[in-house]
């Protein structure tokens, strides 16, 4: 047996997870004792993270479809047919959408082909949460510990557990927790000193009740949301932190949306991926799950390329589906919410044909004879 010092892939929170490795397949998890975030803690997504990594429907060989089902095909074969389609293409007509569950140096290399293809129809799923410009300042993770009064949006007791667990330590040091939400919780209401419902966050936060602007104004304060996800939303609460003197930590949704974003991925709200989508004719993802949304405008893709883990519900909709090594799989880094970058430790080989996300961006490019500049993931992180 061994142990390999991990990040958690479950949220954006970036606690240290250990892989427990038997006959180099990864059999469960320890918390990382030592790691600063989670010191020794992690939530039930946290301790289950390591599941997906023998999923049964894993993906280990390049999948062609033909009269309607798939059949296992070459890379070499797999990549010819996505480089003649590219190709044919125009620019315009191309996109690609990235993701926040994939590594930095994965985001790196599809970006750099997309710029190399002359396409800017690029983007990564932010999901339901916060937009927040990396120009702004935001708090760390270890100031929620310190604050004296802390005004939440969401729910981060059950979204963001380990966020949640530095709430509850602040308020065990005497600090007043107010939470606003639009769902009232079992959880949040236990775990706050004030819980308010609102039916729109933007109401309340244009108009913030007195009270609340004299408690956050008086005390060393802290504004935490993970469920303002609209622009509009973000902007008040930072206008609202200006003018009370408090820090703020937006929550992002996976692993590393922060990351794609830093690397220059644009960061795209749930409607922004969906006008993607509709406005291409060839469609290349990895490591995202759009069908979810909206597996309608999908179909209409004439062309449609699946890089993941996964036979995913959009994989199923693929035209070339592509397996990828998943996070324990590989090393490269992520970064978290407090935009802290972590490394992250390959534990396992993946499984049978697998590769990293990023080798098979290369390994197209060469098909297509396009050189991006890096052979290893050394190479990107200089770029970084
Ligand atoms: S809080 Fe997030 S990062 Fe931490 S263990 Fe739970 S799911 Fe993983």
């Amino acid at each position: 047996m061994k142990i390999v010092h991990a990040i958690c892939p479950s949220c954006s929170v970036g606690c240290g997870i250990d892989l427990i490795v038997e006959n180099g397949k990864v059999v469960g998890t320890y918390p990382y004792k030592r790691h600063p975030i989670n010191e020794g803690k992690n939530c039930l997504d946290g301790k289950n993270c390591y599941k997906i990594i023998n999923h049964e429907e894993r993906l280990k060989k390049p999948l062609i479809k033909k009269n309607g089902g798939f059949v296992e095909v070459s890379w070499n074969e797999a990549l010819e047919l996505i480089a003649n389609k590219l190709k044919n293409h125009d620019s315009k007509d191309i996109g690609f959408i990235a993701s926040g569950k994939c590594t930095n140096e994965d985001n790196y290399a599809l970006k750099k082909f997309a710029e190399a293809l002359g396409v800017e129809n690029i983007g990564h799923c932010i999901c339901n949460s916060p937009k927040v410009s990396l120009d702004k300042e935001i708090a760390s993770i270890d100031d929620i510990e310190n604050a004296e009064v802390i005004l939440i949006f969401g729910d981060v007791f059950e979204w963001n557990a380990l966020i949640g667990r530095k709430v509850i330590k602040a308020k065990d040091k005497g600090a007043e927790v107010i939470t606003v939400d639009r769902v009232e919780k079992e959880i949040t209401k236990l775990n706050s000193d004030e819980f308010i419902k609102v039916n729109d966050f933007a109401e309340f936060l244009s108009n913030p009740n007195d009270e609340i602007v004299k408690k956050l104004s008086e005390k060393n304060s802290i504004i935490i949301f993970n469920a303002l996800t609209k622009e509009e939303e973000c902007d008040l609460a930072y206008k609202l932190a200006e003018k009370t003197n408090s820090r703020i930590l937006p929550i992002a949704k996976h692993c590393n949306t922060v990351g794609a974003t830093m690397v220059g991925v644009p960061a795209l709200n749930k409607d922004e991926v969906i006008n993607l989508i509709k406005s291409v004719k060839c469609l290349y993802i990895m490591g995202e799950n759009p069908a979810l949304i909206d597996n309608e405008a999908l179909k209409n893709v004439e062309f449609l390329v699946v890089q993941d883990i996964i036979m995913s519900e959009t994989a199923k909709l693929a035209d070339v589906v592509l397996p990828s090594a998943c996070w324990a799989e590989k090393g490269g880094t992520f970064i978290n919410t407090e935009r802290k970058t972590q490394k992250i430790n390959k534990a396992v080989n993946p499984p049978e044909d697998a590769l990293e996300d990023w080798r098979i961006i290369k390994n197209l490019a060469e098909k297509m004879e396009i050189n991006l500049g890096f052979n290893s993931i050394e190479d990107i992180q200089k770029n970084l």
